[in-house]
């Protein structure tokens, strides 16, 4: 949650602690990116079907058909083999090595989906075996090329039909996000806008090295402890070649030098300015981490537990809307390659 961020600089009193609380990011991303991948080598893999389809109906259109079985042409070198044989072969070859590969990463999908996984991941698994029942289809050897038979195989095997229902409900998925977020909207502008208020007037920064809110300005942290309470003066000199832990510096070079229950010794402004920051670690020792004192309580402050309440609800919508249009244009894209007449949607999306 907490970051704590050390910065050292070659003087010692400009040694600053820093921590910056993290923006909640969108949970839904990475799984869902690696699977939008692999639909998108499903959809390279369908190319060499669509161009098998303009083979089919070129042979037709002359009265031919594709040769019933290809397993008889075993290589391209093959004698007496003509050059359609050898196109059309090149293209089956083609079409089964993309088909194989795409199904294997629907295998490796499959498996990388548990089921507390969220819903976008789920859909994008129905998108992939859509895909892979319409591969499976169009590699059939007594469908190959014919673009009529691929057609009805798809429609009475009850692929069209769970597309179509699919998209009807992803359909109205996308609508009721769209309310959600229309809801959320006036909201969502009031925390940006007070983010954006507080930032000009200085009541907010980023932070410069992490680009997040700076902690100081997100979290409210209980009373300072005095150092008196965990540490006593020592004289500096009986720290003979001792380096403060804080600043690095000889202790012999501190004005006031401070031993630690733990029998640790360091510079006591530097303590100071250690114990007292917002970090995860500041009430223990710096050098053993012995614990010093009982945590300062921390808690968020309300305008900033609203902001990032808002904000990633809001974040969360606008990409889980995003996914679902983009799971609904790869099924359209699928519905026109293997049933274009069972097209419902005007527009992918709406
Ligand atoms: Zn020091
Ligand atoms: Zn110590």
């Amino acid at each position: 949650m907490l970051r704590a961020r050390y910065i050292k600089s070659s003087r010692h009193d400009e040694t600053k602690i820093r921590s910056s609380p993290q923006v909640p990011t969108v949970p839904i991303g990475t799984q869902t990116n690696i699977m939008s991948r692999r639909v998108a080598n499903l959809n390279a893999a369908s190319q060499p079907w669509e161009r098998l389809y303009y083979f089919g109906d070129r042979l037709r259109a002359r009265g031919q058909t594709i040769p019933g079985s290809i397993k008889n042409i075993v290589s391209l070198d093959q004698p007496g083999l003509e050059d359609e044989h050898r196109e059309l072969f090149q293209l089956v070859q083609s079409a089964n090595a993309q088909t194989a590969a795409a199904n294997e990463n629907i295998g490796n999908a499959a498996a990388m989906i548990p089921s507390n996984f969220p819903a976008a991941c789920h859909r994008i698994m129905d998108v992939l075996k859509f895909h892979f029942r319409a591969n499976i289809i169009r590699s059939r050897e007594d469908l190959i090329g014919n673009r009529a038979l691929v057609y009805h195989e798809c429609r009475v095997s009850g692929l069209v039909p769970e597309m179509i229902e699919a998209l009807k409900e992803w359909e109205d998925n996308i609508g009721e996000l769209r309310e959600h977020l229309e809801d959320l909207t006036p909201e969502h502008d009031e925390v940006e806008r007070d983010l954006q208020a507080r930032l000009a007037c200085g009541q907010a920064w980023f932070d410069p090295y992490t680009q997040q809110l700076d902690y100081e300005v997100t979290e409210t942290i209980g009373p300072k402890v005095p150092i008196s309470g965990f540490s006593r003066p020592v004289d500096p000199s009986q720290a003979p070649g001792l380096t403060c832990p804080i600043c690095l510096d000889d202790l012999c070079n501190h004005q006031q030098v401070v031993q630690l229950s733990c029998a640790h010794m360091c510079g006591a402004d530097c303590l100071s300015v250690w114990t007292c920051s917002n970090a995860d670690q500041a009430n223990t020792c710096p050098f053993c981490r012995a614990k010093l004192f009982v945590q300062r309580p921390r808690a968020a402050t309300t305008w900033f537990q609203r902001y990032s309440r808002v904000h990633t609800d809001f974040k969360r919508l606008e990409a889980e809307l995003a996914l679902i249009t983009q799971d609904i244009e790869t099924v359209a894209h699928l519905m026109y390659e293997v049933a274009p007449n069972d097209i419902v949607l005007d527009t992918p999306g709406r």
